[in-house]
């Protein structure tokens, strides 16, 4: 057999896994999930027993039964798809250089830094947070707010839609200026030919029938932060003289929801030592209280506290969580939305096959605003002078910009580069980084394990999917933007 491809062939960056009796390849240099036919099995079988020259992999598979033009096709597909690789091929990543002028999407405006609860794992309180130096606002101004929209619509060049979210402390302790704002940057984002949607983060205690309507009247969607049933909630979200939340929000919350008519309202539940019950949790919120979506997400701690979690707690949390994600499967094979966005979101990265250089948006097409109007990678590093990166009358400090984005680059973390899970994580939140190990560009290695498990999880998911109902995740890519 003459061929001009003299290769000698070895597996590439794949993750296999199996849904409802099929094969699927996850390449994880390009993101991308394909179900594995018979042929390709054939191939992935004998390279996962070492490597092979091209002519005797050829020979292989027309042995098998396939034309010589087919396994030829066979092997330049799989070559291209980087499912296999020629063995001159240098594995592991290069650090790219991050991009010098990346369009602004979203602002996240620290309204204050205020807060009328004490919650006691709250990094505006806790060991975790950031200190706040002495001399800076509580409150954010009319005028940085309206500056950091114009900072927002003057820095998002070509890109039609831009978010404004509202953060705190707790962000209606400034309504007012919410208010302001939207309307400001509403007639500003229409002069500059821009669309802008807005999204705040409440502890829902100070929710006003006032509040509700302008909330729904904007289209303002809306997160919660809430725990649980009142037992679950009361442990750590609590009043600064220690007095539970419950009582006060639960009404509140009702209201928001029956009154909220243009976005979906979700819940953001922190998970911490004694409150890990994910299925409870999630049947109180979705189904008691009627939130649209519930998230979850572990405490971030410095080190052992008394609300973090531990490893057993962790996979408890783990089985919860796939216990969570089988009745998702089940909604969705009968067509049915299921609101557990832990799913929701790992799908969505997986289906728009995301491939991340960096593991969130902060520093790239987000920034945080501190109520001083100081500039920061995004609302956890605010008010954090060793992480600011300019001020909204200034702009942005492009090097200290590049050094964030620099040393979180997914190529700089050594552990990551050869990790199959990486085009989704890239080494995890840089804040919880920051506090875990002191480097924002270090690899959140305390939950690689837990982090593969789970988006293996919903890889299956995905399979199965695309398997027994591939209507819905055409309809659900549709519903998130996706197509
Ligand atoms: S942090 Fe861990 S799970 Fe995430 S990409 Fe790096 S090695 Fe993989
Ligand atoms: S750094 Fe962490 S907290 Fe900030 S946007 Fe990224 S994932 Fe979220």
């Amino acid at each position: 057999m003459t061929t001009l491809l003299a290769h000698r062939y070895r597996l590439g960056e794949i993750h296999e896994f199996r849904a409802e009796g099929a094969d699927f390849i996850y390449l994880v240099t390009a993101g991308a999930i394909f179900a594995a036919d018979g042929a390709t099995r054939k191939v992935l079988d004998l390279l996962a027993q070492g490597e092979l020259d091209h002519d005797d992999l050829v020979r292989a598979l027309i042995g098998d039964g396939l034309s010589a033009v087919d396994a030829e096709g066979l092997v330049r597909e799989l070559r291209l798809a980087r499912a296999i690789e020629a063995n001159q091929v240098v594995q592991g990543l290069t650090p790219a250089a991050p991009p010098a002028d990346f369009p602004l999407q979203a602002l996240v405006l620290n309204v204050t830094n205020q807060c009328n609860l004490a919650c006691t794992y709250c990094y505006e309180f806790g060991a975790d947070k950031i200190a706040t130096p002495a001399g800076k606002p509580k409150y954010m101004t009319v005028e940085t707010a309206k500056s950091s929209v114009d900072f927002l619509l003057g820095s998002a060049g070509r890109r039609e839609a831009v978010h404004i979210t509202f953060f705190g402390g707790e962000t209606l302790m400034n309504f007012r200026l919410l208010r302001d704002v939207v309307l400001y940057a509403d007639e500003a984002a229409a002069a500059a030919g821009k669309r802008i949607t807005y999204s705040l983060t409440t502890n829902a205690t100070l929710l006003t029938d006032e509040i509700i309507q302008f909330l729904s009247d904007h289209a303002v969607g809306v997160t919660v932060s809430m725990d649980g049933p009142p037992e679950l909630q009361d442990a750590r979200r609590v009043y600064k003289n220690g007095k539970g939340s419950y009582a006060v929000m639960e009404p509140r919350l009702r209201k928001l929801i029956a009154g909220h008519k243009t976005r979906a309202v979700t819940a953001r539940v922190t998970l911490s030592a004694g409150v890990t019950d994910v299925k409870r949790i999630y049947q109180h919120l979705k189904h008691d209280i009627g939130f649209h979506e519930v998230g979850f997400a572990p405490v971030t701690s410095a080190d052992e506290r008394e609300y973090s979690l531990n490893g057993d707690a962790m996979t408890g949390v783990l089985a919860d969580f796939e216990a969570l994600a089988d009745e998702w499967l089940d909604y969705a094979l009968q067509g049915k939305v299921h609101g557990f966005t832990n799913v929701s979101e790992t799908l969505s990265e997986l289906i728009a096959g995301s491939n991340k250089s960096h593991p969130c948006g902060a520093g790239l097409g987000l920034l945080g605003v501190s109520p001083s109007g100081d500039l920061s990678p995004c609302h956890r590093f605010t008010d954090a002078d060793t992480h600011t990166l300019g001020h909204i009358s200034t702009g942005l400090d492009q090097e200290k910009r590049e050094d964030f984005l620099t040393r979180g680059h997914v190529a700089a973390k050594y552990e990551c580069t050869s990790c199959w899970a990486r085009p989704l994580c890239a080494g995890g939140c840089h804040h919880e980084a920051f506090v875990r190990y002191g480097d924002t560009g270090h690899a959140n290695l305390h939950y690689c394990d837990w982090i593969r498990q789970w988006t293996d999880r919903c890889l299956q998911i995905y399979g199965t999917l695309a398997q027994k109902n591939p209507e819905f995740l055409e309809r659900f890519a549709e519903r998130k933007g996706l197509q």
